[in-house]
């Protein structure tokens, strides 16, 4: 029997937990935890995965502001834009949606974020403190990974898991944060030989590659738990994972579908680091 894990209901759980601890924190301290937004450009990408921001924050009470900037804004420009947002005390948490223009070099825009405000855990800071195991924000996807398996009652110690795709936001950060959970990482990527013999010893498997539908039932194996971070569009225009869900479905033990599983953590997430970010905040001021 396979067991579909709900992201949809389990981020519900995470938002309705935030909005409890953002009206908490706001009547103990009089902060109210707060989310800016940078997004430049019109991508229709972003423009979506923006407005779910926006619209999570109304639902957890978290104050958001949103700043559009035009895609032939200078950098220096962008940079003054993040370091006023670094200085305001009502911005707790903040962000800049990627992917940015050619002409703006990625790396320098988040590297000026505050890493006190980075909740998208994407500073290189950050990112250090996690790989050291010290206190910091982790970044959204890899964390809500976590949360779902935790949150089915799937024991990652001690678990073979396999991660196919290495990116900085995906792969690289879930191989480190289920290590930290006791787990046997293995990192696949697109230079990995004979990609089925890794995939079909995974206990757990993690997928993100943007490959439509390419893990299919031969390369699983019987029970496993697949997490499949995939957001695809097939030839149809219906957005997929990177498994064949349906192909696996029945041979695995518990899967999350696309849409519907990792997908709606991600932003879930995104709200609990703004509650710890305004938290933090309130307890050092
Ligand atoms: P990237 O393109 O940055 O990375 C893809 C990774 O997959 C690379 O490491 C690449 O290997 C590997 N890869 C690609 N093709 C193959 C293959 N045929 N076999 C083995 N490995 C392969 O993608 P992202 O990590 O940004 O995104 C991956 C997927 O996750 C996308 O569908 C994206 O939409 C989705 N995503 C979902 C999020 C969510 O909120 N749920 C958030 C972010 C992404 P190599 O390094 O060798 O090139």
């Amino acid at each position: 029997m396979t067991t579909v894990i709900d992201g949809r209901k389990i981020s519900a759980d995470i938002r309705s937990e935030v909005a409890e601890g953002v009206a908490q924190l706001k009547k103990e301290t009089g902060v109210t935890a707060g989310l800016a937004v940078i997004i430049v450009g019109e991508d229709p990408g972003s423009q979506i995965y923006v407005r779910n921001k926006e619209k999570a924050c109304e639902e957890t009470g978290i104050y958001s502001e949103k700043h559009e900037l035009p895609a032939d804004v200078s950098e220096e420009e962008l940079i003054t834009l993040v370091n006023r947002l670094n200085d305001d005390p009502n911005i707790h948490g903040l962000l800049v949606q990627l992917p940015l223009p050619k002409h703006i070099d990625e790396d320098r825009v988040i590297d000026t974020i505050s890493v006190k405000k980075d909740v998208d855990g994407f500073t290189p800071v950050n990112v250090g403190n996690m790989l050291i195991g010290k206190d910091c924000f982790l970044p959204c996807t890899p964390h809500g990974i976590i949360i779902l398996l935790q949150r089915v009652g799937i024991d990652i110690s001690g678990k073979d898991a396999v991660i196919v795709g290495r990116s900085n936001i995906v792969g690289k950060p879930a191989a480190i944060l289920l290590m930290q959970n006791n787990a046997t990482v293995t990192i696949c990527h697109s230079r990995t030989k004979d990609l089925a013999t890794h995939t079909g010893r995974a206990d757990i498997l993690v997928v993100g590659i943007g490959q439509p539908k390419m893990i299919t039932a031969d390369m699983v194996k019987e029970g496993a738990a697949v997490i499949d971070a995939g957001i695809n569009r097939d030839a149809e225009g219906k957005v997929v994972g990177d498994v064949d869900y349906d192909g696996v479905f029945g041979k695995v033990g518990a899967i999350t579908p696309v849409p519907g599983g990792v997908g709606m953590m991600t932003v879930a997430m995104l709200m609990y680091n703004t509650l710890e970010a305004a938290r933090k905040a309130a307890a050092s001021s």
